[in-house]
């Protein structure tokens, strides 16, 4: 059986493997075009190093982000010892709904987080000018979408800093990995600084997530994928543990250590095929989404005219959660990369009570319920990708 994985990540050729040590950082920060950055050991950790960084420039206490993301953003505040606010979602948006945070900003507003989710542009404009208003930082959550540019420029450039994750599932790999960036040449040396008081040489860590590298470039490939991300995922999906199934399951524990030379070499060899392949990806995107474009009833998130996004997957909604949950029910666990981009909002997850706060969000809630992502990687063929659509056509 084949398994096509749950987002398009650039497979690694074993040659990588070999050759000069180091350079990532850099080759990563020209990518994006970005005047400051720095490597750091996950997405998770950057965002932890920018949140120190400022603040100790400004002293306020509470970050401000979507309801419905990524359990770790909620786990890195709490790391911080930072106080977490959730804005809901405007209906029917990846977006914040603007009224709300508007509300939520006050004089100990932190920063607030924008996030660009499965590749797509969040609005950031309007978030920058309310946040300028109370005089809050804005922190662009990028994690997901190294390489997408609106009007030409890298995501992450138009907040205060942002950050990008390099981890398995996230395009671009170093198994683990992120960059933060920013234009601010004040901000930059205060997230250097973080960088150097925190961030240990923890060489047992470091030789850990090699041997997992190195794993990772052996068995990313579809001989392989039933067993690493097909078997753990039916065993979840088995048990009704759905926030195992979705990847949703994270430790407390973040860990801050270097990037070794080694990693970072495996990392610059893969960057310099990363824009071929997006360009690959973002073709067969198009094409799909074209096709379930004449879906009625089957929503797909896309780009508007300025914004030129990448397409780890295709994340799409549903009418109701009656018929989100029976497209799961055929499509999740067959093999076909259809999954959940997070199962819940953030309140919602009972492993995040002690760190999340139960703020309304019925828009985040209603996302969680209505939305599925289909992989984009180019290892989901296209009849693969047509047993997907005829599901969707039938449910919706
Ligand atoms: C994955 C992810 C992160 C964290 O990145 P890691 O590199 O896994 O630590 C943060 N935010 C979002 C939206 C993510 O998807």
């Amino acid at each position: 059986m084949r398994e096509a994985p749950p987002t398009a990540g650039l497979p690694l050729s074993p040659l990588e493997l070999f050759g000069a040590r180091g350079g990532f950082a850099r080759a990563a920060q020209d990518y994006v075009g970005a005047p400051y950055a720095g490597l750091a050991n996950s997405g998770t950790a950057c965002f932890v190093l920018i949140l120190i960084a400022l603040h100790r420039l400004s002293g306020r206490r509470t970050v401000v982000v979507p309801a419905y993301t990524c359990p770790l953003v909620a786990l890195a505040v709490a790391h911080c010892g930072l106080r977490l606010r959730l804005c809901d979602l405007a209906a029917d948006s990846l977006d914040f709904d603007m009224t709300m945070l508007s509300g939520l900003c006050d004089e100990d507003t932190l920063a607030i987080v924008p996030t660009h989710l499965a590749g797509r542009v969040a609005h950031v404009a309007p978030v920058l000018l309310l946040a300028r208003e109370c005089g809050a930082f804005v922190i662009e959550d990028a994690a997901q979408s190294f390489g997408a540019r609106q009007d030409g420029q890298s995501v992450g450039l138009e907040g205060d800093a942002g950050f990008f994750s390099f981890a398995a599932g996230k395009g671009l790999s170093l198994y683990e990995g992120g960059l933060w960036i920013t234009h601010d040449p004040a901000l930059a040396p205060a997230i250097e600084r973080a960088h150097d008081e925190l961030v240990s040489r923890d060489g047992w860590q470091e030789f850990r997530r090699c041997l997992e590298l190195a794993a990772y470039a052996l068995l990313y490939r579809p001989a392989f994928l039933p067993w690493v991300y097909g078997v753990p995922l039916r065993r979840a999906l088995k048990k009704g543990d759905l926030p195992s199934a979705a990847g949703d399951v994270f430790s407390p524990k973040i860990p801050l250590h270097r990037v070794s030379g080694w990693r970072q070499g495996v990392g610059r060899r893969a960057l310099s095929r990363l824009r071929a392949f997006q360009e690959q990806t973002t073709a067969q995107a198009e094409r799909r989404l074209a096709m379930l474009g004449h879906l009625p009833g089957v929503w797909v998130f896309r780009d508007k005219e300025s914004e030129k996004g990448v397409w780890p997957c295709l994340m799409l909604r549903l009418p109701d959660q009656h018929r989100r949950d029976r497209a799961l029910d055929m499509l999740w666990g067959a093999g076909l990369g259809v999954t959940c981009m997070f199962i819940h909002a953030l309140p919602d997850y009972d492993y995040l009570r002690p760190c999340v706060p139960q703020d309304v969000c019925p828009n985040a809630r209603d996302l969680a319920a209505r939305s599925m992502t289909i992989s984009n990687s180019l290892w989901l063929d296209d009849a693969g990708f047509a047993r997907i659509a005829s599901v969707l056509e039938q449910v919706a």
